[in-house]
């Protein structure tokens, strides 16, 4: 017996001091619970009603109040990045949780479940204020981070004031602000096209996923009655894909995995000999934004697949259940039948954000896609320089830097002989990236070129080089990879400028605070039967099965929340072991 207790006498020891952990860590948890932040009041305007100043200020330690609207890819890395000791958080989004859109058409078919993919905000932020106590216990500054789950309806920014409405009652809402980052992505572009929203399906969000891959199981169970003609069950079983971007892209390929792979096995296969998939583009090839080579590689894969491609082709007009597609190269058009259409023919503008560049007005805020904002990613016409904006609603202006070549030039030439070397260049880059970011953005191409001429460029070439990069530097993509980066950015401008509040931060001063800068790590796509393509900015593209898992390994690391990383994970081996579920709810 006591040799017996000996042997579990460590474990014992281990489980008692963790439970002691554990009691103590939730009692602390319990002593720190902050008051609810800020109730809403009633205001002049009955039905408006406004937020109330937070529990600090009550208390006289007034901190920063940061709004972040959306809560989608900026959101995410900004919240996590950021020091919630100095400022007080509220995220106001319609969407109550966090979604892994790179695998959204993955979840259409069912290859990962949709509640694998999205993270709850509050549980985001819950672990947040949880991972603060513990780092920052001693400071007795708790964590102050909240979720409003509204729509934004208009910002004004003079006022520094958010007007929103209630998600669940539609109660107006009115929300101040100190600093507001506006990162509400984009919405779906329907290329102004009547019946397209009404016909066909939209994939952006984990609910668009959801009815799409209903859609598909009804319209495969519809055509697997007994008293659908052969018609109809030809017509039911086309999918049409609208736009071959990496996202219809990607839809087609795991369409097409989860028909040759999961209904072969279902359905009767008399009934799958009528299934086509077919993808309309207004391009050449699919995936016609990335590299040639692999624009022709899933070009090719998707034709050996059998998947049928209207390229150079444009959907005229949409009826229910038959589309008008016209050919570019012979102007004629034809009726094409559908079952299901999914339409990912890219992005437009954000009515909130529309409206906000509306109240700029349009001498500032001349795009049309996108809110203009700075090198530092503030708001172009806001003077406050309170209110940001990042990722799909936001394009980043750059200062032209073709305009200044001669100055620049001089500059570099530091002995004057009229030729700028390797090193003069390399000097020239350290000094003026804050100034001109494109720069840091093509050094490695101007590094290339440089040793192609031997180490040494003049005048001419050099102004030559600049009046290329202005013709090349385009607004960011609207990417995952972009947002992610700017909200890390955020983060840590924010964090520097909450150190010095209430007292003003020059943060377009370089030395202060650098202007963001995009760096382009590629671009992956996935194009089916576990193959993927992958873009390497200067290296040779690559394809193929180990390309694929290299991506899955990625998105499996990137997840919102440890609990989607064991979900997708678990997904992935459950579909592989026992195929997709095509149960409808
Ligand atoms: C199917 C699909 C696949 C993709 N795959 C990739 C990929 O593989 N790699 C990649 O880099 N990128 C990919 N993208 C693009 C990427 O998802 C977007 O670029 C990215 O989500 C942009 O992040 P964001 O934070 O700007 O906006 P989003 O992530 O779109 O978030 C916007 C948030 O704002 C909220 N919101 C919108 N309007 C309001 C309002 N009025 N009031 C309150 N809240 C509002 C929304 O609910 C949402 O929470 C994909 C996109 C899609 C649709």
């Amino acid at each position: 017996m006591t040799k017996y207790l000996r042997g579990v006498r460590w474990p014992l020891w281990t489980a008692t001091a963790t439970s002691l952990g554990i009691l103590v860590t939730h009692s602390l948890d319990f002593l720190s619970q902050p008051p609810t932040y800020g109730s809403a009041t009633s205001t002049p305007d009955p039905s408006l009603r406004a937020h109330s100043p937070s529990w600090t200020e009550a208390q006289g330690g007034r901190r920063p109040r940061l709004v972040i609207c959306g809560s989608g890819w900026v959101a995410r890395s900004l919240i996590s990045l950021l020091d919630t000791r100095l400022c007080e958080v509220m995220v106001i989004s319609e969407r109550n949780h966090f979604l892994y859109t790179p695998l959204l058409p993955a979840s259409c078919v069912g290859s990962v479940e949709h509640r694998s993919i999205v993270s709850p905000v509050r549980e985001v932020l819950a672990n947040r204020i949880r991972w603060d106590r513990r780092k920052w216990w001693r400071s007795g500054q708790p964590s102050r981070l909240s979720f409003l789950h509204a729509r934004v309806d208009d910002i004004d920014p003079r006022q520094k004031r958010i007007y929103c409405s209630s998600a669940h009652t539609g109660a107006r809402l009115q929300v101040d602000y100190d600093v507001a980052v506006l990162a509400v992505g984009s919405s779906n572009d329907d290329c102004g096209m009547p019946g397209v929203s009404e016909h066909c399906h939209f994939l952006k969000a984990a609910d668009d996923a959801r009815a799409i891959r209903r859609a598909v199981t009804l319209a495969l169970e519809h055509a697997a009655e007994p008293f659908c003609t052969p018609q109809e069950r030809s017509d039911l079983l086309h999918f049409c894909v609208v736009g071959a971007g990496p996202a219809g892209t990607e839809f087609a390929a795991e369409l097409h995995d989860f028909l040759s792979e999961d209904a072969h096995r279902l359905y009767p296969a008399e009934l799958l000999e009528d299934v086509r998939i077919s993808v309309i583009q207004s391009g050449r090839m699919v995936l016609n934004s990335y590299d040639r080579r692999i624009a022709e590689h899933a070009t090719e894969k998707f034709q050996r697949d059998g998947i049928q491609l209207l390229l150079n082709c444009r959907v005229v007009d949409v009826q229910p259940h038959q589309l008008t597609v016209l050919d570019k190269d012979t102007q004629q058009r034809r009726q094409v039948p559908y079952g299901v259409c999914v339409w990912t023919t890219g992005v437009a503008m954000q009515p909130l954000a529309r409206r906000l560049a509306q109240r700029i007005g349009p001498d500032i805020q001349s795009n049309h896609h996108a809110l203009i904002v700075d090198s530092h990613l503030a708001v172009l016409g806001d003077p406050s320089r309170s209110l940001y904006a990042a990722g799909d609603c936001s394009t980043l202006r750059m200062p032209e830097v073709y305009s200044h070549a001669r100055e620049l030039f001089e500059e570099a030439d530091e002995d004057g002989d009229g030729r700028i070397q390797y090193y003069e260049f390399a000097h020239l880059l350290r000094s003026v990236r804050d100034r001109f970011p494109q720069l840091r953005e093509h050094a490695p191409e101007m590094e290339l070129r440089l040793r192609a001429a031997r180490d040494t460029v003049t005048r001419d070439n050099f102004t030559e080089w600049l009046r290329d990069i202005d013709a090349h530097t385009t607004s960011l993509p609207a990417t995952a990879q972009v947002a992610h980066q700017q909200g890390k950015y955020l983060a840590g401008l924010l964090n520097r400028r909450f150190e010095c509040w209430p007292h003003p931060l020059d943060e377009t001063d370089p030395s202060v605070c650098p202007a963001f800068v995009w760096h382009n790590l590629g671009a992956t796509a996935y194009i089916g039967g576990e193959t993927s393509v992958m873009e390497v900015p200067y290296l040779q593209p690559v394809y193929g099965v180990y390309v694929y898992w290299l991506w899955y390994g990625y998105s499996l690391l990137h997840q919102f929340s440890w609990r989607s990383r064991f979900l997708v994970a678990g997904d992935f081996i459950k579909t592989r072991l026992l195929g997709r579920d095509t149960s409808m709810f």
